[in-house]
């Protein structure tokens, strides 16, 4: 059969292999994951055999406002006939100077100045080198270490990876840069038996100001850190936290980055997930819903205190030594005010709060019924289901860890997740999502759930 729309037939397993496909084993995705997503709208996918597929992972935790949106594109469109590309290098274009004046409006007048890049990764390699030379500009030349946490995912370039706290991810490019340290994440499942979440917050947090005592606050240039981790498994951690962290970081000058890639534009029923707590960091990253993936589009917020040490004179040599071709991209920047001014007009903000309790008490429901279910946390629309693993029945059973099974048999029942490390499906859909789509999650978890105990 014929490949709907193409002309060139459909694609096969063997022509998919031409594609080095990130983030997978080649061999088991080709002989067992092998799907060609052919179209897509709203919250739904069509492969090239026009079976429909429920997206509960928003393509990667990122289209935001849905599939082909006619606004979106409509915007992109139109920006392209006007000005495909100048780069920042030479000159500024409108559509990147409306978008940083619209994303401080959003935050709250905190951050001035904004750096894009085309990715989440770029934004935490960006946001590292600003980190370290503002202390290099302030004469602080000492100050080039950088703390993240246990378990965070910040991206899979070389800066990005040295920050992340998933040895898996790490273990084949060492050796790493150098000068990077991880702290033990406050997340609530790890909290002792007879300990609150904020308890174990408050032990986790002296960790934390045990580490920067020992490497000394005056060489530590930045801690990094996501609001709600998602990448190994969501893990909500708690608002008392950041205010220890915020002390912390106003006291020793250490810049707090927070990565808000995965939960920025509504994703956990706040525009920026630094609502929910009030405390705000020193850098922001953005990335993935700020275009909601139409287009590619990464962001590092800066406010005017750290901005203004790269001012001064061509002789002072303070100029920040950064940038990416593409950086400011006039149409992904058109694409992003557009995205952005959907999901205020439909209120997705608010429907990701709504819907996200929804899940999230519906999984919290069938964690009671299965007990392969070890663990339901989740806010707004970021959701995560830590799983058992499973007796092996089969040879799969046996050797695929829960996580990448569990997101199998699910796809194979037309709902698309994502296998977070080895034991968590990660929920991460449109902020669109209804109740009835809610619905079919629950229905078709229950469903595997049922095959694999
Ligand atoms: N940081 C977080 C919290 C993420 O979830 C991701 C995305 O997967 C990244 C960074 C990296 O972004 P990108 O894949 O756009 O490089």
């Amino acid at each position: 059969g014929q490949g709907k729309g193409k002309g060139k037939g459909k694609v096969t397993r063997q022509d998919a292999a031409a594609v080095w496909h990130c983030w997978n084993q080649m061999e088991v995705y080709l002989q067992q994951m092998f799907t060609v997503i052919d179209d897509a709208e709203g919250v739904e996918m069509t492969d090239q055999d026009g079976k429909v597929y429920l997206d509960a992972n928003s393509s990667l935790w990122n289209v935001n406002i849905g599939h082909r949106n006619q606004k979106v594109i409509h915007a992109i469109t139109e920006q392209f006939q006007r000005l495909d590309h100048a780069s920042l290098f030479l000159s500024t274009n409108s559509p990147a100077v409306h978008l940083a004046k619209k994303l401080k409006e959003m935050t709250g007048d905190r951050y001035g100045h904004v750096f894009y890049t085309n990715s989440g990764s770029e934004a935490t390699d960006t946001a590292i080198k600003i980190a370290r030379q503002y202390f290099y500009n302030r004469g602080e030349t000492e100050r080039y270490k950088v703390i993240s946490l246990h378990r965070g995912y910040h991206g899979s370039t070389l800066g990005a990876i040295s920050a992340c706290g998933i040895p898996y991810d790490k273990r084949a490019f060492g050796p790493l840069m150098p000068g990077f340290f991880q702290a033990v994440v406050p997340d609530p499942f790890d909290a002792p038996e007879g300990m609150t979440a904020d308890e174990w917050a408050e032990v986790c947090l002296e960790e934390l100001r045990l580490l920067i005592e020992q490497e000394g606050p005056e060489t530590v240039s930045a801690f990094i850190a996501e609001p709600v981790q998602g990448s190994e498994g969501v893990c909500v951690i708690p608002d008392s936290y950041w205010r220890g962290v915020r002390e912390l970081c106003d006291r020793t000058g250490i810049l707090w980055i927070s990565d808000e890639i995965a939960t920025g534009f509504g994703r956990t029923g706040r525009m920026f997930a630094a609502e929910h707590s009030g405390i705000w960091p020193d850098l922001m990253l953005l990335a993935k819903g700020i275009t909601s993936g139409y287009l590619p589009l990464g962001a590092v917020l800066v406010p005017k205190i750290v901005f203004d040490e790269f001012l001064g004179s061509v002789k002072l040599e303070r100029e920040f030594v950064h940038g990416f071709t593409t950086s400011g991209h006039p149409v992904a920047c058109a694409a992003a005010l557009a995205n952005i001014e959907v999901i205020e007009e439909e209120g997705l903000v608010a429907n990701s709060a709504a819907a996200g309790s929804y899940l999230l008490e519906g999984m919290l429901a069938l964690k009671e019924r299965f007990p392969s279910i070890v663990d339901v946390q989740g806010k707004g629309l970021l959701l995560g289901i830590r799983l058992a693993k499973w007796t092996g029945k089969s040879p799969m059973t046996a050797e695929w860890p829960p996580a990448m099974l569990a997101m199998n048999f699910l796809a194979k029942r037309g709902l698309i997740t994502h296998a977070a490390g080895t034991h968590a499906v990660v929920l991460a859909p449109s902020l669109t999502f209804t109740a009835e789509h809610c619905d079919r999650v629950l229905q078709a978890f229950a469903q595997v759930l049922t095959t694999l105990e």
